[in-house]
Order: structure tokens, then sequence, then C-alpha cells
């Protein structure tokens, strides 16, 4: 039996993940920091939470991470935990910098020193690539990052890199676009757009305030995504990966399809120029070829089909915590 470790475990990836690694019979440990209260509600809806051990570990101490990864003997890690929202990163430009980094350089040193050999994933992100110049982005694709989220991804990006060169690390970074699911965190914009738009249906509330809507990103869908991130470490040598769907979709277009599933006029969205961010990148989308050539990973999903999911998802869940209150 194999054994996972994974950080970041009580977000949408980290539940997802556990779930797949769980199917394919490993035993998952995830890490916690028990000063930050991390809810398990999203291991919990999957129903897996019973089937996970949790270890208490503090990614920013060097030594909490030393110690966690010779006593668990991990075959291999998910370094998923960061501080993930690019508005977030803004209004707390340090915390984003410190936590994203660190934690990625203490994974790596106390891999580096680990007798036995670990596979590590590391979770980079399409927002390195910011401003570029041609589409579709690349896993060669020069970066230019436009949010202290960005830049904290692409220093651990390039860490990363930098102790595989350097010390012949079995390191992969998974460079994902934006991907979506029941669990994806209430700030996110589908999310939000999807829990925001049954509440103006119910009439619990009257308008949807955004940002700017005519910005173009390449959506796709977790659970999936999770399953490039194992093919990842599987093959006898590691390399980066673009994860993404390979097309892009304008904001609007995402509010028109589910305000138009809800049966709800576009007169209630408005956009609220306190959400227009400071930096934003207009249009993104990336290729995907090196992943389902060399992985073996396929990603056919229209990210419409993907929002109808989501809305059913969501009031089931809905109608189910009514019945239960
Ligand atoms: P998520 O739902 O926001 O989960 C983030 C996880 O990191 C949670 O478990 C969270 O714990 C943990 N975390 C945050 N700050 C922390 C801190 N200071 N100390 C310890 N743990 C901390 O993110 P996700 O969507 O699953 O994404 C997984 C990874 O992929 C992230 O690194 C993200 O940046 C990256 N990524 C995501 C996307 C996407 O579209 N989802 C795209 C590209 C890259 P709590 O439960 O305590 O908050």
């Amino acid at each position: 039996m194999k054994t996972a470790l994974i950080t970041g475990i009580t977000g949408q990836d980290g539940a997802y993940l556990s779930r797949l690694l769980l199917n394919k019979g490993y035993e998952v440990i995830g890490l916690l920091n028990p000063s930050r209260n991390s809810s398990l509600w999203k291991i919990d809806y999957l129903g897996i939470k019973d089937q996970i051990r949790f270890e208490n570990c503090d990614l920013t101490a060097s030594d909490e991470v030393l110690q966690c990864v010779k006593e668990n003997e991990p075959d291999e890690i998910y370094n998923l935990a960061a501080q993930s929202s690019v508005g977030s990163s803004f209004q707390q430009p340090k915390d984003s910098i410190v936590f994203n980094t660190i934690s990625v350089l203490n994974l790596l040193e106390a891999v580096r020193r680990k007798k036995s050999p670990v596979r590590l994933y590391q979770a980079s992100s399409s927002e390195m690539f910011g401003k570029v110049d041609r589409l579709p982005i690349c896993e060669n694709t020069p970066m230019h990052p436009l949010s202290p989220y960005a830049v904290s991804k692409a220093a651990a990006h390039w860490m990363t890199i930098n102790y595989r060169e350097s010390y012949g690390l079995f390191a992969c970074c998974g460079i994902c676009f934006n991907h979506e699911s029941y669990l994806r965190d209430n700030r996110f914009f589908v999310k939000k757009v999807i829990k925001e738009a049954l509440r103006i249906k119910s009439g619990e509330q009257k308008l949807l305030r955004v940002g700017n809507l005519e910005v173009k990103r390449d959506f796709g869908l977790s659970s999936k995504y999770v399953e490039a991130m194992w093919l990842m470490l599987q093959p006898p040598r590691p390399s980066d990966y673009i994860i993404c769907s390979g097309r892009s979709i304008s904001l609007d277009r995402i509010v028109e399809h589910i305000f138009d599933r809800l049966e709800l006029d576009m007169d209630k969205v408005v956009v609220d120029p306190s959400l227009v961010r400071p930096n934003e990148i207009e249009d993104i989308y990336g290729d995907n070829s090196k992943a389902r050539n060399e992985l073996g990973w396929n990603y056919d999903t229209d990210f419409f089909e993907v929002l109808d999911l989501l809305i059913e998802e969501e009031i089931g869940a809905e109608s189910d915590q009514k019945a239960l209150s």
C-alpha cells in the first residue's frame, strides 16, 4: 500500500484528491495546522473523513515539516495548501507571499534531506503567466505575474524546479488553470454566482454584484484535474504539466448561462467598482497537449455542462440542508 501525504486537504482539490487516492488503495495522511481550526466539511461531504489519518503540522515551521515527512514515510506528497485567492492576495500580500513560498521551501528541504525517495507534487497556477504575448499558454511560456498570489506561486514553482535540477528530486509542478466544483470556496467567482443567483431566485437577495465581467478564463472540473495530479507522479521521470481545458470563456457568458438556467433577468447583475481588481489578466487559456500525450490525461468536458452539474448539486445540497434544519 502506498502512502500519500496531502497538504491543503481541507480545500476543494484536497478533498477530491483524497477520494481518488483512497479509491486507488492509498493510505491518505492529511496535514492540518491546529491554529487554523480548519473545517473538515468538504471531506465529510464526500464521505471519506473516517478513512483519512490527520496529523498536525505547521508548514511554515521547518523542523515540524522535517519531522512530519521523516515519521510518516510517504511515497508521495501533494502540496495543495496555499492562500489560494488572487483577490485576498491584494488585501493581504504579505500573508500570501510568506505562506505560499516558505511552506514549499520547507517541504522541498524535508524531501531533499530524506534518505528514501519521495515524489512531490507542487500546485502551481496559470496566474503565474499573467500578461502574455501569445495564447495558448504552454509549459515554457514566459511568466509576467500580475498579483501577489501569482508572484508567490511563481517563486514556489521555480524553487521546485531548482530543487529538481540541483538535487535530483522527483518534484513536479502541475500548472492548473481555474477548476471548479460544488466544494469550491464561496468567495470564488463561479460558486459565488451560483449561490447568489439561487438566493435571488428565492427572494433572499436582490442583486448580484460583480467586478469586470469582460475577462476570459479557461475553466474546468476539479475532480478531473486531480487525476492529472496523480498521473504526474507516476512516470519514471518528473516534469511540469499544464492542466487546463484548452478554451476560455468570458465571465459574462457564465453569468448569462446561470441566470438563464434559473430563469432570472440579467438586470439583476450590477458592476461594483470595488470588486474590480487593480490589475487583471484579460484572456487566458492553455495548451494541455503535453499532459494528454505524456500522461494520457483526457479532458473533454464542456464548461457549460459543468455549470449545469454545479447548479444541480447546489440546489440538491440546499434542499438537503433545509430538510435537516
Ligand atoms: P482551496 O480550496 O482554497 O484550499 C486551500 C487549502 O490550503 C485549504 O486546505 C486551506 O486550509 C489551506 N491553507 C490556506 N492557507 C493556509 C495556511 N496559511 N496554512 C495552512 N494551510 C492553509 O484551494 P484549491 O482550489 O483546493 O486549490 C489547491 C491548490 O491549487 C492551491 O495551492 C491553489 O493555489 C492551487 N490552484 C488552484 C486552482 C483552482 O482553480 N482551484 C488553480 C490553480 C492553482 P483551510 O481549510 O484552513 O482554509
